[in-house]
């Protein structure tokens, strides 16, 4: 605990002596005393260069914030993606999407492979576990799967689902199977870049928030082709659910998928929305997650960072190891030397 006082302090320190920049300081304040920003303001700081050094400040003044509302406390994230197969609902980012013809042997992790997987990840404190399928997978074979994890890897992580559209029965029914928490949102440009009616996703997000999972709700799938203004307005859309974990998600360009030729974020910007998120969030949600994560996006106040494998909408192949070979001692380093401890 010391560590972590010396390390808030250190950064008081830092922030009082660089911040230039008038709009980073007003920004810092707010998040520090708990006050909502408006669209305009997070536009205004969504326009900042993230190459700057004003960018720098920002990242400072977020980091700043992670700390007061995080106690130096960071979780990670393990997911796995359950199926492998060719989803009909054909979003213009995903590699699983029916129409783009990627798939070409469909897969399923088997039961002992989860068993396997979350056994692993338990072991390396990770707090959420997540199982990820396509949109149709059948609820009760999750819940089987789910209820069977949890007699297998007993503990007090929360395991939790990804999955298509849920009733309340259905949410209900994961729930008493040992789900925890659920994971779904309204992506930008939905009803767009998908095929999804945006109700349909409102009605489910409405489902978990009344129910008794928790939900996460990351701004996603974000490429250069949004603008600051629907960025904004997502990140509001994340706080206006009172979402438990929430995080930012960069959109990869997958070769073959309509959005396959579209730049990816530079890591820079993405690190620049998740400092923007935890400055907006104050202190409503604690948990923020940056994905793809690097040391930058911890620096900038992320304190949560997946790990994934299997079956990855952002991927061509299926993942047999960790996506991008990103690994659990990195993701330590990372937030250890950001002054976090890992709480499974
Ligand atoms: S993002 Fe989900 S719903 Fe969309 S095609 Fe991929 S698996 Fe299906």
């Amino acid at each position: 605990m010391e560590g972590i006082e010396r390390n808030q302090n250190s950064g008081k320190e830092m922030i009082g002596r660089i911040i230039q920049s008038k709009r980073v300081l007003e920004a810092r304040e707010k998040a520090l005393a708990g006050i909502a920003f408006t669209k305009e303001e997070l536009i205004m700081l969504l326009d900042i260069d993230p190459e700057s050094d004003e960018a720098e400040e920002l990242g400072a003044a977020a980091g700043e914030v992670a700390r007061k509302y995080t106690g130096g406390k960071a979780r990670l994230w393990g997911a796995i993606g359950v199926d492998y197969r060719p989803c009909d609902m054909n979003c213009d980012f995903c590699s699983l999407g029916k129409k783009w013809g990627i798939v070409k042997e469909e897969k399923e992790v088997t039961l002992e492979e989860m068993i396997r997987q979350v056994r692993y990840y338990v072991e390396n404190e990770f707090h959420y576990i997540l199982l990820r399928t396509t949109e149709f997978y059948s609820p009760e074979r999750l819940g089987e799967i789910v209820k069977n994890i949890r007699k297998e890897v007993p503990g007090e992580y929360e395991l939790g689902c990804n999955i298509g559209e849920l009733d309340s029965d259905k949410a209900e029914y994961l729930y008493q199977c040992g789900a925890r928490i659920a994971y779904h949102c309204l992506r930008l440009r939905e009803g767009q870049d998908t095929r999804f009616e945006i109700s349909d996703r409102i009605r489910t997000l409405d489902v978990i928030r009344d129910s008794k999972m928790k939900l996460g709700f990351w701004v996603e799938p974000v490429g250069p082709e949004h603008t600051n203004k629907e960025i904004a307005e997502k990140i509001l859309q994340t706080l206006e659910y009172c979402t438990d974990v929430c995080g930012v998600m960069a959109r990869v360009p997958v070769e073959g998928t309509p959005l396959g030729n579209y730049a990816q974020i530079s890591e820079k910007r993405l690190a620049q929305i998740t400092a923007i998120l935890r400055l907006a969030c104050g202190d409503k949600a604690t948990e923020i997650c940056t994905h793809p994560a690097s040391e930058l996006a911890v620096r900038y106040g992320a304190n949560v960072i997946t790990l994934e494998t299997g079956a990855i909408p952002r991927d061509a192949d299926f993942v047999e190891e960790y996506w991008e070979g990103l690994h659990v001692g990195q993701a330590r380093e990372w937030l250890d030397r950001n002054g976090y401890q890992v709480k499974s």
